[in-house]
């Protein structure tokens, strides 16, 4: 790809789309740079019910994110399907290198999420796929009228906790503390969801099973005791869902740009230590990440590109 465009957006969740909204209303050529599917994190939540204005029944991730991106092409700016390999971000002109093609472009906003964090209990990557699922709005239908877990206790673990509950006969949520994390309003359902059972103090040692999962085994923190939890031999087979926590998709930057613990470090204005560079969303270093501090973010920084532009 010839083009230099004004802005590269890398990443179309949130905070990705929303800087793809400001910079094409600003009359930038804008590109955005997606991997996957739109949305990043909000596509894997089955109820967006804390994002302003959002108050339609049934409104998931997806549809919010679909209407983002929507209104995002609606003011120019392009979306391509690539994932990024390499970045040279230091000249005046940067560029990022995909699998597909090489896009260039005068600054650059790096949007480009987290991913959840593994359990790293024992065979995990065996059973990845085969009852271990990151995504409770994907494979929640799948264990309809089965037995799940639930590894977490943040606002992702029991949301998606009550998500489950609509479709798995029982629900047990394992949480490495005696108490949730998760915001009150959300605990409020949560401890009132008859399904959904607790086990505290506990984290998942090790999966088993012939092909699907069917026992998930469990350790006490406190005492050392394991304990597990078994499929029924009329089910066969049961669901794990993990959700705890997230981590940087940051990798590709490491010693170009600036980064408290793997996020990248910025100023409030989304600059990166490199000119002409900022970083939106969760993949930056801050104390709240929300799909509406991730959209402020790629506002921000949009903006940010625009002045540096003009300049
Ligand atoms: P989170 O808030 O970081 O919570 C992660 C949970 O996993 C915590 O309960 C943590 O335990 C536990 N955990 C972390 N590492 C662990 C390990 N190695 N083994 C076992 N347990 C571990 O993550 P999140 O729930 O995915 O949320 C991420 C961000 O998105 C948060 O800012 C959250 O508020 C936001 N979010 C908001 C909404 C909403 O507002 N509707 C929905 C989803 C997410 P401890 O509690 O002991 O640390």
């Amino acid at each position: 790809m010839h083009e230099i465009y004004d802005v590269i957006i890398l990443g179309a969740g949130p905070a990705g789309l929303t800087a793809g909204l400001y910079a094409g209303r600003g009359g930038l050529r804008t590109l955005i740079l997606e991997k996957g599917q739109d949305g990043g994190q909000i596509s894997l939540s089955s109820d967006v019910e804390n994002y302003p204005g959002q108050t339609a029944a049934g409104e998931t991730g997806v549809s919010l994110a679909a209407r983002m991106a929507e209104q995002a092409a609606r003011f120019g700016a392009d979306r391509c399907s690539d994932t990024i390999q390499s970045a040279e971000l230091d000249g005046s002109v940067k560029a990022l290198a995909g699998l597909y093609g090489t896009y260039r472009a005068k600054a650059v906003i790096i949007a480009a999420g987290a991913h959840p964090r593994p359990i790293g209990c024992e065979n995990e990557a065996q059973f990845t796929g085969r009852g271990l699922s990151f995504c409770a709005t994907c494979d929640a239908p799948f264990f309809r009228g089965l037995e799940v877990c639930v590894a977490g206790g943040g606002d992702s673990a029991a949301e998606e906790a009550l998500h489950l509950a609509k479709f798995a006969r029982r629900v047990t949520v394992i949480h490495r503390r005696d108490r949730l994390r998760a915001a009150q309003s959300i605990q409020d359902k949560v401890f009132s969801e008859p399904k959904i059972t607790f086990l505290w103090d506990s984290v998942v040692q090790r999966l088993d099973g012939g092909g699907a999962l069917s026992k998930v085994t469990v350790k006490n923190v406190k005492t050392g005791a394991l304990t597990s939890i078994e499929a029924s031999q009329a089910d066969g087979m049961l669901g794990l869902f993990a959700f705890i926590g997230y981590l940087p998709n940051s990798q590709l930057f490491e010693g170009m740009l600036d980064m408290e613990n793997g996020y990248i470090r910025t100023d409030e204005n989304m600059c990166t230590n490199l000119p002409g560079v900022y970083a939106a969303g969760d993949i930056r270093a801050k104390n709240v990440r929300q799909a509406v501090t991730a959209a402020a973010d790629g506002a921000i920084a949009a903006i940010q590109a625009s002045r540096f532009l003009q300049q």
